[in-house]
């Protein structure tokens, strides 16, 4: 339905914004840097795009932790945001505006968008059940308050279910609140709040679904969530710290921090506008829907997400633009989850690699971008380690991308003082020209990963050429032809430095800068990839070290080291608090049921026949279960604490008629018993055939 990239219309290409909570992760540069790359690949191919972004300053979570530590919640995010404003550009990650949404082009953005759904009749005000903390006098907000989720039973926090399904949760819908203040049991109060009438999306939401682009999983999982009446957003919250609701006599009120969040995204484009001009760059082109409702005309929007937040940019937000007559996405990709050495980073264990300790290893930038970006697929989860850092380096751009390119100038400088006078052949052509098809296809298609793919591949069919050419023996028996196959090998190497500078930005500028070329390899066009490079150039120098054995040792003891600190003071304070060694038991429930309601649940034996874990998900595995009469399909968190693969053959209690559920998109039918935190399965003592009933 939309025409390819390269569109005459600007484009803009935005990351989901880090909430300025904390300390970033090699896990969390994923999004940016694969923005980054794919806002870099859109302007080769010649599109006018602005890479835009800021944090996310509002919100329970930096106000609690700003009272933690005594400050005020402005001065606690603005530290992290301006750390982040450092640490962005030390992973070559350029945005071309950075804001945050405190600042006063979003505030004045985010009160116009409400403003706009007020007097469009979207916002409607109802008296809720908020939850309340009796002993500190006080609403509690989203995650102020922890307890379970209403739609998977997983432990939820106030507004998502987090280790769950991944919902977002209304305020009151979280069953047995605690308060996270307190700890207490919350108690809940009638409260006035706004809400915005979703219900008056629906139909449009249909229609934008159909029309959206990006990866699979952003444009499937909504239509789900879009079937049945759309329940109301929930718009205001009961805090001082946010954006003040703009309505009359509603002074106490602050605005959802899922509200001023996304029109950051818009905010910061303008922002950019202001820096640049309307001529160069103009954030209204872009974001005023200049069409109607099913035909909207603007720019290009293109969001950069991780999986967890798709509802809120595909369900949510274009409902939000659609609500001020904004223009609506064109395209939303969102990306998996990133694992360290093999399992999930634990930021409470310390068990991560920082950003910082990425800069102080003093590897290049570039070659995290390549690690991450190319280490598997886009919307896939994708494994972080030293050791597969210093492999793939290694391999690809040490032996094959670098080692091409360096033997290629190398030869042609101390032959040719240059490029050699001779035309490319006809192999070389349709090569380069293959692989520029690639790379469109690669933007085209979304996927993030192809764009390091197509230069790699076009540097091994290099290494392969010059291998089979042997231009070395050739300089004396038949210099027209040594010639020839030198200046194939510049080109490949010019056209190699184009193709690869969204991945490797810095060593593309320095190949680019290698070959003499004039200006910047950041303003060329992919068509640069098929023009003639400078006659002459230097000595080329190599454009990647070898990560050497040592190297990769140190830097996982240091990670084990401090995993290790981190366990022993986790330890220690677990004895001080508990030397029991037991854990503390609930008492047992006063309401006693009957034999007749206990009957009601239809308990079996049955046999786990597989058990695999569910990609993208902390804690959830498939089980296929053998009850005797059928095979089902049970979902259930135990990935864990399990090893799964001994899994098969175990009996174990099946609740066989439970309501069916869904899981991160995969179907439970039934629940398996197990004990405690630990998931401890519930086992038969003698071999119970499968399908028995348990009484
Ligand atoms: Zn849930």
């Amino acid at each position: 339905m939309h025409e390819d990239f390269p569109t005459d219309a600007p484009a803009v290409v935005t990351c989901g914004l880090p909430y300025a909570n904390g300390d970033l992760h090699v896990g969390h540069l994923r999004t940016y840097v694969s923005g980054d790359a794919y806002s870099r690949a859109l302007g080769r191919l010649g599109q006018n795009v602005a890479f835009v972004c800021g944090s996310d300053m509002h919100g329970t979570p930096i106000a609690v932790n700003a009272a933690e530590e005594g400050v005020d919640p402005e001065t606690f995010a603005m530290q992290y945001h301006e750390q982040y404003e450092e640490t962005f550009p030390e992973f070559n990650v350029e945005f071309d505006n950075y804001g945050h949404t405190h600042d006063e082009t979003n505030t004045e953005m985010t009160r116009s968008f409400v403003r706009s759904w007020i007097d469009g009749d979207h916002v409607v005000e109802k008296e809720i059940e908020v939850a309340w903390d009796e002993e500190a006098d006080q609403p509690l907000p989203d995650r102020f308050v922890e307890g379970t989720c209403p739609y998977c039973g997983e432990t939820a926090r106030g507004d998502e279910c987090d280790e769950g399904c991944q919902r977002h949760l209304e305020p009151g819908e979280i069953e047995d609140p605690i308060s996270t203040i307190t700890g207490n049991p919350a108690e809940y109060r009638t409260r006035p709040h706004k809400f915005l009438r979703l219900s008056d999306f629906q139909e449009y939401l249909q229609g934008f679904l159909d029309r959206l682009e990006g990866t699979e999983n952003a444009q499937n999982q909504p239509r789900e969530w879009i079937e049945g009446e759309l329940q109301d957003l929930c718009i205001t919250r009961d805090m001082d710290w946010g954006v003040d609701y703009p309505g009359e006599g509603e002074e106490e009120l602050v605005l959802y921090v899922w509200v001023d969040a996304p029109i950051e995204y818009a905010s910061s484009t303008k922002q950019y506008t202001e820096q640049v001009g309307a001529d160069e760059y103009d954030w209204e082109a872009v974001w005023k829907n200049h069409g109607t409702e099913t035909e909207p005309d603007g720019g290009e929007i293109v969001h950069i997400i991780g999986h967890d937040i798709i509802q809120h940019h595909t369900v949510f937000w274009p409902a939000m633009l659609r609500g001020a007559e904004f223009n609506e996405p064109r395209a939303v990709m969102a990306c998996g989850f990133v694992n360290l050495a093999g399992e999930a980073f634990s930021t409470s264990r310390n068990r991560a690699v920082w950003a910082d300790d990425y800069v102080e290893s003093g590897l290049h930038p570039d070659l995290y971008r390549y690690h991450i970006i190319t280490g598997s697929e886009f919307t896939a989860d994708v494994n972080f380690s030293w050791d597969g850092l210093q492999e793939r380096v290694n391999s690809e751009l040490v032996g094959t991308l670098g080692n091409f390119c360096y033997r290629s100038l190398l030869f042609a400088e101390r032959n040719y003082d240059g490029t050699p006078d001779a035309t490319v052949s006809d192999e070389v052509e349709r090569e380069i020209q293959s692989a520029m098809d690639d790379f469109r296809t690669a933007v085209n298609d979304y996927r993030v990963r192809g764009l390091g793919r197509a230069p790699v591949e076009l540097a091994k069919f290099g290494n392969e050429y010059i291998q089979r050419h042997e231009p070395w023996k050739l300089t004396d028996d038949d210099p027209e032809k040594a010639a020839q196959v030198i200046r194939d090998c510049v080109q490949l190497s010019k056209a190699i430095a184009v193709l690869i500078e969204p991945v490797l930005p810095g060593k593309a500028e320095e190949l680019w800068t290698q070959l003499d070329e004039d200006g910047s390899v950041h303003e060329a066009t992919l068509e640069a990839a098929r023009t003639a490079p400078p006659a002459e150039f230097d000595d080329p120098s190599e454009l990647f070290e070898g990560i050497e054995d040592d190297r990769v040792e140190e830097l996982n003891r240091q990670l084990e080291e401090r995993v290790a600190a981190a366990e022993d003071e986790e330890t220690a304070t677990e004895t001080e608090t508990d030397d029991s060694g037991t854990p503390d038991l609930e008492p047992v429930a006063d309401d006693r049921v009957s034999f007749e309601e206990f009957k009601e649940l239809d308990l079996r034996i049955g046999k786990v026949l597989s058990a695999e874990p569910i990609e993208g998900a902390d804690k959830l595995a498939k089980l296929e279960v053998d009850i005797g009469v059928e095979t089902r399909q049970i979902v259930a968190g135990i990935k864990q604490l399990h090893d799964l693969g001994s899994l098969p053959g175990t009996r174990i209690v099946v609740v066989a008629n439970l309501e069916r559920s869904e899981l991160f998109g995969v179907e439970s039918n039934g629940m398996l018993l197990a004990a405690g935190d630990e998931a401890d399965l519930l086992t038969t003592h003698e071999d119970a055939d499968p399908g028995t009933k348990v009484q």
